[in-house]
């Protein structure tokens, strides 16, 4: 039977630790969903055309050397509903720090009382990657410092042109 994971978060932008995990991800099921939360009122730095289509050619590649289906989407519903809607049964999860912990603990909980058939899996961050979050990329950035460190280059370039059109 295909298993299908779903990899939800916000990836504005996509980080190499959301690569991390992604790589990881294809090495346990057959189809990876990534779901981009939409949010009604913050509207984040990168569009969601462009966080969908940085996600695909990144990721892309990567899913297909492994023999992976990757799809990417965004959603603003319940994850448990869209993991319904997509047919997901594992869902996936990095793991940076004890914050990360706490915060996940109480999704478990609260996910696996509304949808048992849902298994949350969660993968460690890498040592090299762990201390990379997309918030602290976007102030970086906005502040006019080098964020090609910690992101995919065609991300580092989105995020640039995001930050040069803000400017007034
Ligand atoms: P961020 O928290 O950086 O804004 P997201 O909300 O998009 O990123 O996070 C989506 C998922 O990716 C979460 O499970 C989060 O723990 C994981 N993740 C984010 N950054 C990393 C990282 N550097 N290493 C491992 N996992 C990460």
């Amino acid at each position: 039977m295909a298993r299908t994971g779903l990899y939800p978060g916000s990836f504005d932008p996509l980080t190499n630790g959301h690569i991390d995990i992604l790589r990881a991800a294809f090495a346990l099921v057959d189809r990876v969903v990534v779901a981009i939360g939409r949010h009604p009122t913050k509207a984040g730095l990168l569009d969601l055309d462009t966080r969908i289509a940085l996600i695909q050619e990144v990721a892309g590649p990567l899913a297909e050397a492994e023999s992976v289906e990757l799809v990417v989407e965004s959603f603003d519903n319940l994850v448990v509903d869209f993991a319904r809607e997509v047919g997901a049964t594992i869902l996936i999860r990095g793991l940076r720090d004890g914050t990360d912990l706490d915060y996940e603990m109480q999704m478990v909980g609260m996910n696996l009382t509304m949808a048992h058939w849902l298994q949350t899996v969660f993968v460690p961050a890498s040592p090299h990657h762990r201390h990379i979050t997309a918030t602290l990329v976007r102030q970086i950035a906005t502040m006019g410092g080098d964020i090609g460190p910690f992101v995919p280059a065609s991300a580092a370039d989105a995020v640039r042109q995001a930050v040069a059109r803000q400017k007034p």
